[in-house]
């Protein structure tokens, strides 16, 4: 099993409930086993003129490959109305691949770790709830640091 972190995002259709049905969805797929959620925060959009996203992290610890990780992410996406118009556009539910066990994965589909995390509050600070506190990435970056970088602005941590 390998220790896995997923960004979740929603700003349609009823955010709260998408990311709750998203984390049953997590708590079901196979090989797996859904370790902790983060609380739910609300964050600015990236892109101006869209409603502000609910966000959270979840843990999961899976021997699933990450290809097949990553179907099964965008299947659960796809479950819940996804679609895919203009880039960084407003969306029902958003699963990322943020980092899974200590590996660096530079391929079409998949970049691990996530490619922008570093600059994302709305990830970086639910990722800290359920991180220990000393981790270190595979590219050898550490939480702590990225964190010391990324002020905890456009966020609100909900109740
Ligand atoms: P961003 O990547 O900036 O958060 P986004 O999440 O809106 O934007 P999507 O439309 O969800 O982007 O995904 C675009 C493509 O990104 C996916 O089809 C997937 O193949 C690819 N991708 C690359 N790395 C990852 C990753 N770590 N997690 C999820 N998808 C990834
Ligand atoms: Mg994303
Ligand atoms: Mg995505």
């Amino acid at each position: 099993m390998e220790q896995i972190y997923i960004g979740m995002g929603s700003n349609l259709a009823a955010p709260e409930e998408q990311l709750r049905s998203a984390i049953e969805a997590l708590a079901q797929l196979p090989d797996s086993q859904l370790r902790g959620v983060s609380a739910f925060y609300q964050s600015d959009s990236l892109l101006p003129g869209q409603p502000r996203y609910t966000n959270a992290v979840a843990a999961l610890a899976s021997s699933l490959q990450p290809l097949a990780l990553l179907d099964a992410l965008q299947a659960i996406e796809n479950q819940q109305g996804r679609e895919r118009n203009e880039r960084w556009g407003p969306r029902t539910l958003d699963l990322d691949i943020l980092l899974f066990g200590d590996r660096l994965i530079d391929e079409p589909r998949l970049k691990v770790p996530h490619y922008h995390m570093q600059a994302r509050p709305f990830v970086l600070y639910p990722l800290a709830e359920l991180a220990p506190a000393d981790l270190q990435l595979a590219d050898g970056r550490s939480l702590q640091e990225l964190l010391a970088a990324c002020p905890f602005v456009g966020l609100e941590r909900l109740a």
